[in-house]
């Protein structure tokens, strides 16, 4: 059978580098672009070597020219994470918006198979809990997390736009809460900071009052869900997370307890339009891929926790 050939676009970054990973081990070729603005080459160095990866440093918002044939588009290119997103407003916009058109016109060039990143941040602040997928969300256009939102919904309407237009054969995944090795120690999310915090003995700081929810699923079965869904034939947006809710201020105490740490919580200004709820329904991944999540959190955290002791070290 002839190798197959995946576009990663942000495979530099977290979730794109185990995506990198993970294809390069099903025999693929695999050429990975990224501007490396949050992404790092760390994540992929070890790869290399390896003469079925390449490299591209490029900006995804500018015209993509890759030779040859390509199978796979994988668009991962995003700021992702709040902090990241409020001092990249103008780039982020810009690449759910400029760079998913680009990313969307080279697989329309190559007859490749296109499969989107999106987000539980589509569903902004929910008015349900958990959230399916017929769910339209309750977004604040011109809040702080507006640019990530809104650029990621315009990438599923310019997606659903190539398939129903182009006949592009597309598929959008909505992440929720995803951790792992790899993340960013300082991207300013929960769990980096929570286990960061509590590992240097320092306060740990919970925002608000620590009853919002968040349900975190390990990178791993992420990664297994995303290949799912793209050998599948699900043209419509398929939640993939870990449905185990908890609030803030019990995962900070969970986080404590497992890093046998002596740190302290501390209470800090909840941001502007910070969901209060979030967990996905994922009945139509169970049903139409045959996934659900298989790492519990504690597992997942050990693992993680791992990580960051030797990030700390270095
Ligand atoms: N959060 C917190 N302390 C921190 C960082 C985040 O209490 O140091 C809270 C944040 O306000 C949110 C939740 O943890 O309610 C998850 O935030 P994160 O930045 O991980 O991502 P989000 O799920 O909001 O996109």
């Amino acid at each position: 059978m002839e190798q197959k050939v995946a576009v990663i676009t942000g495979g530099a970054g977290f979730l794109g580098s185990h995506l990198c990973d993970r294809f390069v081990q099903e025999g693929m070729k695999v050429i990975c672009i990224d501007n490396l603005i949050t992404g790092d080459l760390k994540n992929i160095e070890h790869l290399f070597g390896n003469g079925n990866f390449v490299f591209f440093d490029h900006d995804v918002t500018n015209f993509i020219h890759v030779p040859g044939k390509v199978d796979y588009i994988l668009h991962f290119a995003s700021p992702a994470s709040p902090i990241d997103y409020l001092k990249l407003p103008i780039q982020t916009l810009k690449v759910g918006s400029l760079g998913t058109h680009k990313a969307l016109g080279l697989a329309k060039e190559k007859g490749a198979r296109f499969l989107l990143a999106s987000t539980s941040e589509v569903y902004g602040d929910p008015k349900i809990n958990p959230q399916n997928e017929e769910y339209w969300g309750n977004v604040n256009p011109i809040g702080p997390r507006g640019v990530y939102d809104e650029a990621k919904r315009f990438a599923e309407a310019i997606t659903m736009a190539y398939h129903r237009y182009h006949n592009v054969d597309t598929r959008i995944v909505r992440i929720f809460n995803t951790y792992g090795p790899r993340m960013r120690l300082n991207d300013g999310r929960a769990l980096p900071a929570f286990v960061s915090q509590a590992l240097k003995g320092e306060d740990v700081t919970v925002f608000g009052d620590g009853n919002q929810t968040r349900s975190f699923c390990y990178v791993d079965d992420l990664i297994e869900g995303i290949f799912r869904l793209l050998l599948s034939d699900v043209n419509t947006p398929v939640n993939i997370g870990n449905p185990a809710e908890i609030t803030i201020k019990q995962f900070a105490e969970e986080v404590i307890r497992l890093t046998n740490s002596t740190s302290k919580i501390v209470f800090k200004e909840l941001p502007q339009d910070d969901p209060k709820v979030r967990r996905p329904d994922i009945t139509k991944a169970k049903e139409l891929l045959n996934w659900e999540p298989k790492v519990d959190r504690e597992t997942g955290l050990k693992l993680t926790i791992e990580y960051f002791k030797k990030q700390i070290s270095v």
